[in-house]
């Protein structure tokens, strides 16, 4: 069942993502999944086919290398929760618009206000083009691309938030280039090292419960 209706998606945020395109073709909202009380936020660009019909952010192939790449640096989405700039589907996957971008994200900001993350990671060139720019869309063409900032920590400053940024490259890149699988495990440890890794330790040790259920509660608050 779609959740396009849900009542709780009636905030001014949503209300912004409500009035756009995407939303009226979208067969869900992607709000997100995971911890909402992990220091570590994963940004992704958008969902794709399986995200926009299963309601949830990184489930398709670029999500299942996710999970291998997290699995591998011993994390898993009780450390770590995963949003998106844009809240719906862009038809045929095509790339952001500058306008979805803008009506999308704040939205976002919302959940990064209420998550308050230690680390920001965005994945690939859009998130991390997005946040560079500090949120200021039409800036973002100037910004350099993620192969030259990935793993380099970042101050970033949006609309009065101010967060530690670290680029990571996107799931979905490293499954057409393998090289950067191992880019992303050193990047991963930097981000370790800023939440603190005694920290990561002793959450990774404490998974409890029905990690689903516990996923889907939380995305409603959303
Ligand atoms: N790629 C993204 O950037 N986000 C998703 O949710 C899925 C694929």
């Amino acid at each position: 069942m779609s959740n396009k209706n849900n009542p709780e998606f009636n905030f001014s945020e949503a209300l912004l993502v409500k009035e756009t395109e995407l939303f009226r073709d979208c067969t869900n909202i992607v709000v997100g999944k995971g911890n909402l009380n992990a220091d570590i936020l994963f940004i992704g660009e958008a969902p794709g086919r399986n995200e926009d019909l299963g309601g949830f952010p990184f489930v398709g192939a670029a999500g299942k290398n996710l999970d291998r790449l997290l699995e591998k640096v011993g994390l898993s989405l009780d450390d770590v929760y995963v949003a998106n700039i844009l809240k719906c589907r862009p038809p045929e996957n095509r790339d952001p618009f500058p306008d979805e971008i803008k009506t999308h994200t704040p939205w976002l900001l919302k959940q990064i206000r209420e998550i308050e993350p230690k680390v920001v990671c965005s994945l690939g060139n859009y998130a991390t083009k997005f946040f560079l720019s500090g949120g200021d869309v039409d800036m973002m063409g100037g910004i350099p691309g993620i192969t030259s900032v990935h793993g380099k920590i970042q101050d970033a400053e949006i609309a009065g938030l101010k967060f530690k940024l670290i680029p990571l490259f996107h799931p979905a890149a490293i499954i057409y280039n393998r090289a950067l699988g191992s880019e992303w495990e050193k990047d991963i440890e930097i981000v370790k090292k800023v939440v603190g890794g005694e920290y990561i330790e002793k959450i990774s040790k404490k998974k409890v419960g029905n990690r689903v259920g516990r996923v889907e509660k939380q995305t409603r608050l959303f």
